[in-house]
């Protein structure tokens, strides 16, 4: 089944309690094609940059099997630029810088090549771009799934909410669900969200798992104890790639087949935090992510029966 995802593509500058970095490659598009590569090909990319890009960068995503047919290259701009720095627990984060360049007029190109895709992730970008990307499908995919931020939470409610109101799932972490909702229960704030749109929701807690919602239903996915974790960054993105790959790798859209997507989406995170940037998600075996699966399956399987 054929994927595509859309979603900013950046230099990042991040800062956590064990380093610095100086422009490193991210971005939500980066991330969750990279992550979904491991389940379904070709993932196909709607993004921009600028002339800055790190061209080698795309090669390695090529040869994951990314088509960039359709991210646009604006020569005399400069790409989207993110800084943000972790706290302590490594859980909570405040971006310090966000500048839109290349993004701030981006009009989003759909190739010939990519009308028909069955899956579409939405990744984290402006909400009236993901809404043009849908418009200019000819086909509605079987499936959308959108992820977005606090960000355009602040500046684009309204323009997000009517996005929303068009997608199938949509994932966002346990602080935005809140501001989103204004609800602080979580069970409640699913409900809210639901009633906006999407059938499916996803709240990810960070280092404590995540959980799926739909209709009266929920269910609830671990985060692996990890003994290292150096850089949450695209942690969400790669969550929500993964997701968005196993599904349409399966092409089984049911709520046990997204039960095992969020495991699948869950186990590529784990992988992507354990380094800086894209680094540990570039060059996976498929043993590595079946082990990994493996271990999200030990860490909650328990037998019910009393001795
Ligand atoms: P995550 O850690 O999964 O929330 O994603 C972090 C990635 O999102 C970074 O690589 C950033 O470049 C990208 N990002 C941060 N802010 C935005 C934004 N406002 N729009 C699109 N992408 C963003």
């Amino acid at each position: 089944m054929s994927l595509l995802v859309v979603g900013s593509m950046a230099f990042d500058a991040l800062e956590t309690p064990f380093g610095k970095t100086d422009k490193i490659i991210g971005g939500a598009a980066t991330y969750a094609a990279l992550s979904a590569s491991y389940f379904v090909n070709p993932v196909n990319v709607v993004s921009v940059v600028g002339g800055d890009f790190d061209q080698e960068h795309i090669q390695l995503m090529h040869k994951r099997g990314v088509n960039t047919d359709g991210v646009q290259v604006k020569e005399n701009e400069k790409s989207f630029f993110w800084s943000g720095r972790y706290f302590n627990d490594m859980n909570s984060r405040e971006t310090l810088v966000t500048e839109l360049n290349v993004l701030a007029n981006f009009d989003p190109v759909v190739p010939a090549s990519y009308q028909g895709c069955e899956f579409l992730m939405l990744g984290n970008l402006a909400p009236q771009v993901q809404r043009t990307v849908i418009e200019r499908l000819e086909q509605r995919p079987k499936l959308i799934i959108m992820d977005t931020m606090n960000f355009w939470m602040d500046i684009a409610l309204e323009e997000l909410k009517q996005t929303i109101a068009l997608v199938d799932v949509l994932s966002i972490n346990d602080e935005e669900a809140r501001q989103l909702s204004s609800d602080y229960a979580l069970a409640k704030a699913a409900k809210k969200i639901m009633a906006m749109g999407p059938k499916y929701l996803i709240i990810k807690k960070g280092e404590h798992g995540a959980l799926l919602f739909h209709k009266d239903k929920v269910f609830f996915a671990p985060a692996l104890p990890l003994e290292e974790v150096f850089d949450p960054t695209g942690a969400g993105d790669t969550f929500a790639g993964g997701f968005a790959g196993y599904l349409a790798s399966t092409n089984n859209i049911s709520f046990e087949s997204m039960k095992r997507a969020v495991i699948h989406g869950s186990a590529l995170a784990s992988f992507c935090v354990e380094k800086f940037g894209t680094e540990r998600i570039i060059n996976l075996s498929q043993e590595e992510i079946q082990q990994r699966v493996q271990q999200f399956v030990n860490l909650v399987a328990f037998d019910t029966e009393l001795a």
